[in-house]
């Protein structure tokens, strides 16, 4: 408990009960308000009551007549100004949505394509090829060849990078290549199979312009192709281009919460890609910089990779326990820079591209990396000596958690093949495999959407796989270390006894989100079922942005049933709603499931399965 923060101090406080079911998510954001610092939590309840127009999604802005809104019950005009109806105002703002999202996820791809240039030309020395291995496989897949390993990979780059920037009309090399056939079968009958990267992302603006597509079903397919592109090209590019360059990875030993933070050693945050978070750690095990940081008084350097998931990103400055917050363009919040203010951390934002006023910025690029790395860790050497002991608070929360692997690496620990998975499948062991994914969102609890379900389907003997901040959820709830195996199912305990692993298996951050897809790509070959019969979901308990809805679209486009948890914003668009929650299952076999308990999310998620068992 904090000092001072007694069941009295609570009274009259801004944040009433509790916000998570992390205990130092708590105590931080209690922390924080007898400091007068608002978290996003705090600003989340500022911006209450939320509107009901944007809420259900009939607030139109999409030029400069409005903004036009509907009545969601029915009374009053039933369209905007030019005569949009409630259907095409939503269609439009969740195609915007998954236009950002699957954008970002495109600015990873492309610096992972330059990286991968800039080993495969000699332009740096920072990065090498660690995975020649994975890279032939990747390259015999799309059929590609070389006699030399890095004209290999820069032919690879090189494809990829053609397929995203191609403005033509032929359908989508990875998706051809790597989906399974009859999926690819069903989204060129149904419009669905994606062209290159530039061309759909030009028609996507395009269609949602005022004026120009009116048929919401067909922007909301427009949104489907792009969700493809982004999990077939973007996420796809970031995942390979990671194995490949930085080698592969068996699932290991990890801890994640707060209690990571060393009062005694000089710390640095970071939340960047892989590709930069690699290179900041080995910065921080050079002896003139430990040296340098033991004459400030400190014993080491920890450079502490995510310990949480993304909404805990203020929490680290709120110790007081923080020099340096390295930050690049994943959803970060600008606050930050107003909350270090009032603390000693100094924040700094390696992205090439993004900006954020009142960091300090410091473009990291494959050629310049392990300098910037070395900047960044003297820096924060240099800001030890700046800490307020009357600010500092050292959270104790660590959750061991096993850390997550690559594709191959993941293979090898199931014995070098997912056939005990399939195996665990067809005799009923197991009920199936159910992928959790993306954010954590200040409209729930937090983590408790990611928990409960985890919790419900390991229970139930259901196999669950985890990316991004859902991953972060099971690391910090204990669902992701081996020991959780004793809150499993009979079934699902034998099949994982003989691998050491957990039953919530992480598989990266969620710019890799795609492994999973692989994954289940693998497991399905292995079952001899079409893939959009096979006994899969996906879930977002508590998803917030477009890089998670694109990721919800595309499990549909798969065939799965694709849960959410917080509602999106269609409720008064029945014709969209029907569409993606009913319509879409008779295309592809999937759908989405808006359900905001997650012990019934759970329930029906398990019907699910049940219906798509393959036990005769
Ligand atoms: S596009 Fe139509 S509904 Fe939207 S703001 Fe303009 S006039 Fe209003
Ligand atoms: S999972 Fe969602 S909130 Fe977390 S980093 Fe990814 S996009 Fe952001």
């Amino acid at each position: 408990m904090i000092p001072g923060l007694t069941e009295k101090a609570y009274i009259g406080l801004k944040i009433k009960g509790y916000v998570s079911i992390t205990p130092d998510v708590n105590e931080l954001v209690k922390k924080a308000d007898l400091e007068g610092v608002d978290t996003v939590w705090h600003r989340f309840q500022y911006q209450q009551p939320q509107c009901g127009f944007g809420l259900t999604g009939v607030c139109c802005r999409h030029c400069n007549t409005g903004p036009c809104r509907v009545d969601p019950f029915g009374y009053g005009f039933p369209t905007g100004t030019c005569g949009a109806s409630p259907d095409l105002i939503a269609s439009r703002d969740l195609l915007d949505l998954v236009v950002h999202g699957a954008t970002t996820r495109l600015q990873e791809a492309l610096i992972m394509i330059n990286t991968a240039k800039a080993v495969a030309e000699g332009r740096t020395k920072d990065y090498g090829l660690k995975n020649p291995e994975r890279l032939h496989e990747l390259a015999d897949t799309l059929g590609l060849k070389a006699e030399k390993d890095l004209d290999l990979l820069k032919s690879l780059a090189e494809t990829l990078e053609t397929e995203i920037h191609r403005l033509t009309d032929e359908p989508l090399l990875t998706a051809v290549k790597l989906v399974p056939e009859e999926i690819v079968e069903i989204w060129e009958k149904n419009d669905l199979l994606p062209k290159g990267f530039s061309r759909e992302l030009m028609d996507a603006n395009y269609r949602s312009n005022m004026g120009t597509d009116s048929d919401p079903i067909s922007v909301v397919k427009q949104a489907i192709r792009i969700s493809i592109l982004d999990g077939l090209l973007a996420t796809f590019t970031t995942t390979i281009m990671d194995e490949i360059l930085l080698g592969d990875k068996a699932p290991g030993k990890g801890r994640s919460g707060l209690g990571v933070i060393s009062p005694d050693n000089v710390n640095i945050f970071i939340r960047v890609m892989p590709v930069f978070a690699g290179k900041i750690k080995m910065a921080a095990q050079d002896p003139k910089l430990l040296e340098m940081a033991r004459k400030a008084g400190a014993k080491g350097i920890s450079v502490i990779i995510p310990s949480g998931n993304m909404i805990m990103q203020e929490l680290p400055i709120i110790t007081g326990l923080t020099e340096v917050m390295v930050v690049d363009h994943q959803c970060i919040y600008p606050h930050i820079v107003e909350i270090a203010r009032k603390y000693h951390t100094k924040i700094v934002i390696v992205d090439p591209v993004a900006k954020l006023p009142g960091a300090i910025h410091m473009p990291m690029t494959p050629e310049n990396a392990s300098r910037v790395a070395k900047e960044i860790v003297r820096l924060a050497v240099k800001n030890y000596v700046n800490r307020k002991p009357e600010k500092i608070y050292r959270p104790t929360h660590i959750s061991e958690f096993t850390t997550n692997p690559t594709l191959n690496g993941l293979k090898k620990a199931f014995g070098g093949s997912f056939k005990p998975i399939a195996d665990a499948i067809r005799d009923g062991s197991i009920k199936g495999v159910v992928v959790m994914h993306h954010c954590t969102n200040p409209k729930v609890k937090h983590n408790y959407g990611h928990y409960t379900i985890a919790k419900k389907l390991i229970e139930n003997d259901v196999l669950v796989l985890t990316m991004g901040c859902s991953m972060m959820a099971a690391a910090l709830t204990g669902l992701a270390k081996p020991d959780s195996i004793k809150l499993a199912g009979n079934g699902l305990m034998r099949l994982l006894a003989a691998f050491n692993l957990p039953p919530v298996i992480p598989l990266g951050p969620c710019v890799e989100t795609t492994r999973e897809l692989l994954i289940l790509y693998e497991i399905s070959k292995e079952l001899g079922t079409p893939f959009n019969k096979a006994p899969f979901a996906a879930s977002a308990p508590e998803w917030m942005n477009g890089k998670a809805l694109s990721a919800v679209l595309y499990y549909m486009a798969h065939g799965l049933l694709s849960h959410v948890g917080t509602v999106p914003q269609i409720l008064a668009a029945p014709g969209v709603e029907k569409f993606l929650t009913e319509e879409m299952e008779k295309i592809t076999g999937g759908k989405l499931v808006i359900e905001p308990d997650p012990d019934a999310a759970a329930d029906i998620i398990l019907k699910h399965l049940e219906k798509r068992s393959l036990t005769p």
